[in-house]
């Protein structure tokens, strides 16, 4: 029997999984994946990831727009995201959040819909998936108001990349701390050394495929059996057997998705 693990973040409804979805959850499975979760990044993919979770056992469903994502969508897209969102297949709200990196969409209107996501999710009881470039101090600053005046929200920061502070901050509050393939990569010995300090009670692994896939599989279409090999850099990192760290983000991610 393989270790368990859950990729917490994939993309698989991209078309570059549309010719091989069966084998390429055919793999998970024999990786030893017991869940892997959907991620939605617009109003239109939104019911696609609903579509295959409810098709594959196997698989959760997001529903959310992505920050950069916002400034294109219709002037509908949130009604839809938020008639989707109680289905019984969807367990978060995402990926929504704030990036200073690409300039697609004016800040403003960032923040307004990464707050509704927020506030959407503590009212229908889903997680949030959180995405942070280039914007840790914002992503802090309004995840902070919301817990002063609500309380923990059940959230991650996915495929994180941000520094010591603003790990210990998101955990502070109750928060996962997701690590990607980025995690692998001989360069990213800083990310390591932030992922050395996390406690094994608030780690999760995921893939966000097809984008980034980890060493050994790097510049390949990435895919959630890969996960594993986060995995076990991941327990390398924090000097901790590779079961060890397969049974602690397995707890975390069922805890935080509630699957
Ligand atoms: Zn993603």
């Amino acid at each position: 029997m393989p270790l368990a693990w859950i990729d917490t973040h994939a993309h698989l409804d991209d078309e570059r999984f549309h010719g091989d979805l069966a084998a390429v959850l055919e793999r998970a499975v024999q990786a030893g994946l017991q869940r892997i979760v959907v991620v939605a990044t617009t109003a239109i993919d939104s019911p696609n990831c609903v579509t295959l979770a409810a098709k594959h056992p196997l698989l959760r469903a997001t529903v959310g727009i992505q920050p950069n994502n916002i400034a294109e969508e219709s002037p509908t897209a949130w009604d839809e995201v938020v008639a989707l969102a109680q289905r019984s297949e969807v367990v978060a709200l995402g990926e929504t959040g704030l990036d200073r990196y690409w300039d697609r969409t004016p800040f403003a209107q960032q923040e307004d819909y990464f707050a509704r996501h927020l506030e959407l999710a503590r009212k229908i009881d889903r997680a949030v998936v959180i995405h942070c470039r280039e914007a840790e101090a914002d992503v802090v600053r309004m995840l902070r108001a919301g817990f002063d005046n609500h309380g923990p929200v059940r959230a991650v920061m996915h495929s994180f990349t941000g520094d010591l502070a603003t790990a210990q901050a998101c955990v502070q509050m109750g928060l996962y701390i997701s690590f990607a393939g980025m995690l692998t990569y001989k360069n990213a010995q800083a990310l390591r050394d932030v992922a050395a300090k996390m406690p094994l009670e608030r780690v999760l692994v995921e893939t966000d495929c097809p984008y980034l896939a980890p060493v050994p599989n790097r510049g390949k279409r990435n895919e959630p059996a890969y996960v594993v090999h986060t995995g076990a850099v991941l327990a390398q990192t924090l000097g901790v057997p590779l079961d060890v760290i397969a049974e602690h983000t397995t707890r975390n991610a069922r805890a935080l998705f509630g699957i």
